[in-house]
């Protein structure tokens, strides 16, 4: 996979980055070089910017419908291609390869959505108070838009984006992570086979700090959709400021995971695993907290274990999978230190506790399976996200206790609760403050919900008819008659 050097796609060409540097993209899994990169900074960006200006008025004041055709094409082209972007994701991610072809699945299906959506953005008219006025109110694109996305889910995220962006009646310009980048290059090689005009969509890859600084100072960027790290995030949004830019942000998570004495035990280890260890735990609405009533915590954490010992952790590419190494060095030592603090301050290991050596794991980035007890509010694990393969198992008493708990924290993406009370299952997610919740349901997301966050994990929804509105804005048209 090293023929050539992959290239970025600027106004309906394919090109290298002004500086000529290159970079490197690695398995994860082996350490084995499979792609190398052209790599860009802010002059190749400013590029991009401007094609996609220039390209705006055109497909800004475009029919709806003429809008949805591309989209539309696109998605049947990610279909037809599935197997192919899935090996991609799993060679450069290292994502089970079942897991990828459920992410490709998922963004082709997001181009579709979208396709439609972009025909149900309509105006309204509102009853003025003065005879001779009329109100009207109509939605517009909100113009060049810039969308940053994370490797953990290499197209999906870049659809969540690009989908509404377009739908939209915006232009684009793509910034994917710099440990994924091959995705989103034969993604963009569909984009340009399903015809979309040149300087609607651009690919950028390039030094993140280069790329974001031009993105942010740069005042024909009007949009700017982050989904990333928190840090970042509040980086991104103070750079915005100075120039009032419309922003939205997924951000870090910390799900809280609960399990109330009245659930179904098989369920709920069922929903904990997927929650848990999809994506080797690099998700951002991971569980990182698992609460489980005291009078099912042992019965509970001994199914837990059993489950986690049975999986199969290797290299995505591999069918039987289930566990794939984590991202680079720096998550797996990320992942290693909330472990050893966690032993450090009284925990228990049940199962894992360890990097994976010996045989194929000696190349890659793997981290057994984990599962913690004994675990107190000073550790890592229990406010900071982890990103990895680890579960601490904390017990309690009451919901009112748990419920406390669980909101006792900085983020507040995603929740999850396990009962088999009706009125419980009604009562504990209005609590939450949290903006995903899933009941009885360790994987709560689909194309057509609203995917976003309360407090630091972000603000802005991705997803279904939410997903457009960032997108666009609001204007009011007063007529005298
Ligand atoms: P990250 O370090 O914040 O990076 C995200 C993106 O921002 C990457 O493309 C990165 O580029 C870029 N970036 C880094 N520094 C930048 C800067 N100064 N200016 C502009 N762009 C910059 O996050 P990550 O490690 O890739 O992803 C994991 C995080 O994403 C986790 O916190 C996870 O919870 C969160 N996440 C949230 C959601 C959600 O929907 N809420 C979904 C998925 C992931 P490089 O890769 O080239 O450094």
């Amino acid at each position: 996979m090293t023929e050539q050097i992959k290239r970025m796609y600027i106004n309906g060409e394919w090109v290298e980055a002004e500086s000529g540097n290159t970079l490197e993209v690695k398995s994860p899994a082996t350490g084995e070089l499979i792609g190398v990169i052209t790599y860009g900074d802010g002059r190749d960006t400013k590029k991009a910017i401007d094609a996609a200006d220039a390209a705006f008025k055109e497909w800004g004041s475009a029919t709806a419908r003429e809008r949805s055709k591309y989209l539309s094409e696109l998605s049947a082209l990610i279909h037809k291609n599935r197997n192919e972007l899935a090996e991609i994701i799993a060679a450069e991610l290292g994502k089970p390869i079942r897991e990828a072809k459920g992410e490709v699945l998922g963004a082709a299906d997001n181009f579709a959505w979208y396709a439609e959506e972009a025909k149900r953005v309509y105006g309204e008219t509102v009853p003025s108070t003065f005879p001779n006025k009329r109100i009207h109110v109509m939605k517009q694109p909100v113009g060049v838009t810039a969308a940053i996305t994370p490797w953990n889910f290499p197209i999906n995220m870049a659809a969540r984006k690009i989908a509404p962006a377009l739908a939209a009646g915006c232009t684009v310009l793509l910034k994917p992570a710099e440990a994924t980048p091959l995705t989103s290059v034969r993604v963009f090689e569909l984009i340009e086979e399903a015809g979309f005009p040149k300087g609607v969509v651009n690919l950028v890859l390039g030094e993140p700090q280069k790329v974001g600084a031009e993105i942010m100072a740069n005042k024909k960027v009007r949009k700017v959709t982050f989904t990333g790290s928190t840090a970042v995030g509040k980086l991104l949004m103070r750079q915005a400021a100075d120039q009032m830019k419309r922003v939205s942000f997924e951000l870090g998570g910390h799900a809280p995971f609960i399990v109330f004495e009245d659930a179904d035990l098989d369920a709920a280890a069922n929903g904990l695993f997927e929650s848990k260890y999809r994506n080797a735990g690099q998700m951002c609405i991971c569980t990182n907290r698992l609460y489980v009533h005291e009078s099912v915590a042992d019965e509970f954490a001994q199914k837990l274990v059993e489950r986690t010992q049975k999986a199969v952790v290797g290299d995505g590419r591999n069918p039987e999978t289930e566990i794939g190494p984590l991202v680079n060095q720096a998550g797996l030592d990320k992942v290693l230190d909330h472990i050893e603090d966690a032993k450090a301050k009284g925990a228990k290991v049940l199962t894992g506790g360890h990097r994976l050596t010996g045989g194929e794991y000696d190349q890659g980035f793997f981290c057994a399976p984990t599962i913690l007890t004994d675990i107190n509010p000073d550790m890592k694990i229990v406010s900071e996200e982890t990103f990895g393969p680890v579960v601490p198992i904390i017990t309690f008493k009451t919901e009112e206790e748990v419920i406390e708990a669980a909101n006792a924290s900085d983020f507040g993406l995603a929740a999850y609760m396990y009962s088999q009370n009706v009125s419980r299952c009604l009562r504990v997610p209005e609590k939450l403050e949290y903006g995903i919740v899933g009941v009885n349901d360790g994987s709560p997301t689909q194309t057509q919900a609203p995917f976003g966050g309360f407090k630091e994990s972000g603000f802005g929804r991705e997803g279904g008819k939410w997903g457009i509105e960032g997108f666009l804005e609001t204007k009011f048209v007063s007529y005298g008659i």
